[in-house]
């Protein structure tokens, strides 16, 4: 897909939600559809400030906000200290390394929860998470 096509989609999906598709906010989104390692707000700040100028660390905040209240990313909090970002919403787990700090999706079948937990409560979100050393920590043998 070329540049101004994804562009497109990007505000079609935008606009689906109810967000007025501004220039950050496609950026922004754009970004975490090229980036699948669950960037935090930093992050994301310091890759797009470069293409946008105008960007604020507040303003990459809000937006993942947003985007979170309208359900097209999840929230990871794996990590006590920050919160990560995850376009991927469809239940699945989370692998973190303790060594690099990078996290990795993994697939889970089907995660049993007591029916009768589901029944009397409602359920917002559903995390699943495994901490570690990651492959290539254990393979350069960093720790
Ligand atoms: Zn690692
Ligand atoms: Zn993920």
């Amino acid at each position: 897909m070329n540049d101004k096509n994804q562009i497109s989609n990007i505000s079609e999906i935008l606009r689906e939600n109810g967000i007025s598709p501004s220039l950050q906010r496609i950026q922004v989104y754009k970004y975490l559809l090229e980036n699948h390692t669950h960037p935090n707000v930093d992050t994301i700040y310091k890759d797009l400030v470069h293409i946008i100028p105008t960007l604020s660390k507040t303003t990459v905040y809000n937006t993942l906000k947003l985007f979170q209240s309208k359900g097209l990313v999840s929230v990871l909090t794996i990590d006590e200290n920050e919160a990560r970002f995850d376009i991927n919403t469809h239940i699945h787990g989370h692998f973190k390394c303790i060594n690099c700090n990078k996290i990795f999706d993994f697939d889970v079948e089907s995660i049993k929860i007591d029916p009768k937990i589901e029944k009397e409560n409602k359920i917002i979100d559903e995390q699943f998470y495994i901490k570690g050393f990651c492959k290539e920590c254990l393979e350069n043998e960093e720790i």
